[in-house]
């Protein structure tokens, strides 16, 4: 396998954030106080204290990044409070939700047209597309010859951090190529598609059911009442094993066979057009995290060159991250997932990461890290 410039910068731009782009804002957030002189403390950040729980002493506030760093820094512990007033609650006004991502694509694509083309990955059961953007010097021409990365995101759709995440990439190598020498080189040299939507329906149906968690796509499931399938247990490495549920109603439901979705296969379809790419990330959320295959099975990548691939990549990632890799078994079991298939079927490199973990499935725009 060649050397993965490209999953080593996107480390890089993982840690940069998607906060570059997001509009200052504030977060109604729960700050865990204990009495007056702790509440004190808070309120002289200089923002407003919007209510008191007094039965355990903490407040309710509405904050800027900068002051919830500087509470940080005091030494209490903040977390988010439910904020539903908007599309998306405050502090999340920066996602893009469905047709929002459609238009950004659509924008940065015709602002960087010498090195971005569209491309439609598969469609939906429910007949959306999954969109895809292919930065390299030549767009439009197929350069075998170089080397290809898939950066894909949003399998989940209570992981729009994600989306956010492999956005703001494309952004980033746009808006620096012919500016950043590294840059330049990869787009240069590489191709380079990034997919940050993989499950359209799943996000539609989260967005509008005011963040609901929703984890599946929207398979309409026969003989129950339960939808969806797990879009990361339908491959076909173990399908169906350990850490995979035949119950349609699971949250890590199968499905009714192997690649059964039209996300699934869309994927498989994509990289069986593009035979040059050597590398997937897949990106969720959420655990600060590199994993590695396998999922499925306690057992190492047999192969010497791979297993240092991997853990060397796996490595890197972490340095720059601060995140943890590890095998993925390591985490928790999982079977038919990508990785494991991107690997086991496709031999590629392949490496799933599970962004910051500071706020669950929904940060505020301003924690991403
Ligand atoms: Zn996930």
């Amino acid at each position: 396998m060649k050397m993965k410039w490209v999953a080593v910068l996107t480390g890089v731009v993982l840690m940069a954030s998607a906060s570059a782009w997001a509009a200052p804002s504030t977060y109604l957030v729960r700050v865990d106080t204990k009495n007056n002189i702790d509440r004190t403390a808070v309120s002289r950040v200089g923002l407003a204290i919007e209510g008191v729980d007094l039965t355990d002493g903490s407040v309710t506030v509405r904050a800027t990044d900068k002051q919830i760093q500087e509470i940080g820094e005091l030494g209490f512990d903040v977390t988010p409070e439910p904020d539903f007033a908007l599309d998306f609650p405050a502090g999340m006004e920066n996602y893009h939700d469905h047709a929002e991502l459609v238009a950004a694509l659509a924008d940065v694509v015709a602002a960087y047209p010498s090195i971005l083309a569209g491309f439609s990955a598969g469609t939906t059961t429910e007949g959306r597309q999954i969109p895809g953007v292919k930065i390299s010097d030549n767009p439009g021409a197929d350069e075998t010859e170089e080397g290809a990365i898939l950066i894909a995101a949003l399998y989940h759709s209570r992981e729009p951090v994600s989306l956010e995440v492999a956005l703001d990439f494309i952004m980033y190598l746009a808006s620096n190529y012919g500016v950043d020498a590294y840059v330049t080189y990869l787009v240069d040299n590489r191709e380079i598609y990034v997919i940050p939507m993989v499950n359209p329906d799943g996000y539609v149906y989260d967005v509008e059911n005011d963040l609901d968690y929703w984890r599946k796509n929207r398979r309409d499931n026969p003989n129950t009442n339960c939808e969806g399938v797990d879009l990361n247990r339908n491959y076909s490495v173990d399908f169906g094993g350990g850490g995979a549920s035949s119950n349609p109603c699971s949250e890590t439901y199968h499905g009714p066979s192997a690649l059964s979705e039209p996300e699934t296969q869309a994927m498989a379809a994509f990289f069986d057009a593009h035979e040059n790419v050597t590398t997937a990330l897949n990106i969720h959320s959420y655990g600060r995290l590199i994993l590695y295959p396998w999922g499925n099975t306690a057992t190492p990548i047999a192969d010497a060159t791979d297993l240092a691939t991997h853990q060397a990549i796996g490595a890197a990632f972490a340095d720059l991250t601060g995140y943890d890799d590890m095998q993925s078994y390591g985490l928790y079991q999982t079977s038919g997932d990508a990785v494991d298939w991107q690997y086991g079927v496709l031999g590629l490199t392949a490496f799933t990461l599970e962004l910051t973990d500071g706020f669950g499935f929904y940060p505020p725009t301003g924690f991403f890290r």
